[in-house]
């Protein structure tokens, strides 16, 4: 079989640490990866220069992973559908407000055995009163198949080369497991493929919406149990909702890097704690604080939050949910920050 060419779609903090694995492991596999991988940007201008322009001559991505330098073998193309025509694997990795446009642009350009694994941690809009993923979302607009790849994976910490693990989650195992894992598994990022996708990606998405509820605790000076608590209910209700919305899901899912180690690294180290936790001390908007802390990236929990709010008001589920639900409220203004830990204090898992 031909090698195949891989796009990656997304270049921001963790789109550019991972093109600095995917560029290495194309590399290292010539049979089954073709050396070129194009990498879909944004353009902006960065201190006068394109960013496009900037990583296909300094490799570096100056805005969203600055130090850092990118294999050579990544291309910067900011033309969406030119950097992915003839690519058999797409790697979509944009803050989830942005997949359903950028796939609406693809219908029609993408090989028909194309397929695709998504990194995005985020929830689509609801379909009909209930839950629509993200994977499926690319699935039903671009009609291929869809895996994800969630674990504990803070960009940063990953673009060092530090140790740490991820899961892919694939209905297709055995068919499509293998090469997938290739592309991504190396020795200071160890890959674990399960079949139960939907829990890995839910675990993913989910996670950002507890993390929020620890940025607020700690910005209300709580210490490390509180935040082992908020961890502890937040997995709960993880486990709960996945089990709402796609029974008979596998128990050991939520011990795999997606599931408690995400949990822990996003709680204490991720964007969406520091720019709750900044919410609260200095009372500022949260789109005030993410543009200042941030630096144009983005914290995807409030925007989970609300869309999974609103799935759960559909069907009167919000109240079973209380740290999902108050997540939600304080992000609005509809509930004050302090009020989180009575709710805490309150949840059915003390009943
Ligand atoms: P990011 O937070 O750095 O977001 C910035 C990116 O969004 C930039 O590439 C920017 O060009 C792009 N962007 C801005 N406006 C856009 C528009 N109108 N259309 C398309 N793109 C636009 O992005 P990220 O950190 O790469 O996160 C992408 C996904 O990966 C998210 O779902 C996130 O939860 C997940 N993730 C992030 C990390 C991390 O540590 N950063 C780790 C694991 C998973
Ligand atoms: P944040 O978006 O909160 O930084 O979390 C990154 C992440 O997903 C780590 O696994």
């Amino acid at each position: 079989m031909a090698p195949k060419k891989v796009t990656i779609i997304g270049s921001g903090n963790w789109g550019s640490a991972i093109a600095r694995i995917v560029g290495n492991t194309t590399k290292a596999y010539p049979q089954e990866f073709d050396p070129e991988v194009r990498m879909w940007v944004f353009e902006e201008v960065v201190n006068g220069e394109k960013l496009s322009e900037v990583i296909n001559t300094r490799h570096e991505n100056v805005k969203y992973l600055p130090g850092k330098i990118l294999p050579t073998n990544v291309v910067a193309v900011t033309d969406l559908v030119e950097s992915c025509v003839g690519s058999h694997l797409l790697v979509f990795v944009v803050p989830h407000q942005f997949v359903k446009g950028i796939c609406e642009k693809l219908v029609g350009k993408i090989p028909t055995d194309a397929q695709a694994i998504s990194l995005i941690k985020g929830v689509s809009t609801e379909k009909k009163g209930g839950l629509k993923l993200i994977s499926e979302e690319i699935k039903e607009i671009l009609k291929i198949e869809v895996s994800v790849l969630m674990g504990a994976n803070l960009a940063p910490e990953v673009a060092n080369d530090n140790f740490c693990e991820a899961t892919i989650g694939c209905k297709r195992k055995a068919t499509d497991g293998p090469l997938l894992k290739k592309l991504f598994h190396t020795e200071n990022f160890r890959i674990n493929v399960v079949e139960d996708a939907h829990t890995v990606e839910l675990c993913g998405a989910l996670k950002n919406v507890v993390a929020c509820a620890a940025g607020f605790t700690d910005g209300l000076g709580y210490g490390d149990n509180t935040k082992a608590a908020v961890i502890r209910l937040g997995l709960m209700e993880t486990t709960k909702f996945v089990e709402h919305y796609y029974p008979g899901s596998n128990l050991q899912t939520f011990f795999e890097s997606c599931g408690i180690a995400d949990l822990i690294t996003t709680c204490y180290g991720g964007r969406n704690r520091k720019v709750c936790e900044a919410f609260v001390k200095t009372g500022k908007p949260l789109a005030e604080v993410e543009k200042e802390l941030l630096n144009g990236q983005s914290a995807q929990g409030p925007l989970t939050a609300e869309e999974v709010f609103l799935m759960m008001q559909k069907t009167g589920l919000e109240t079973k949910f209380p740290l999902f639900t108050a997540v939600h409220r304080i992000c609005k203004g509809e509930m004050k920050p302090a009020e989180l830990v009575d709710c805490l204090r309150n949840h059915p898992e003390h009943l």
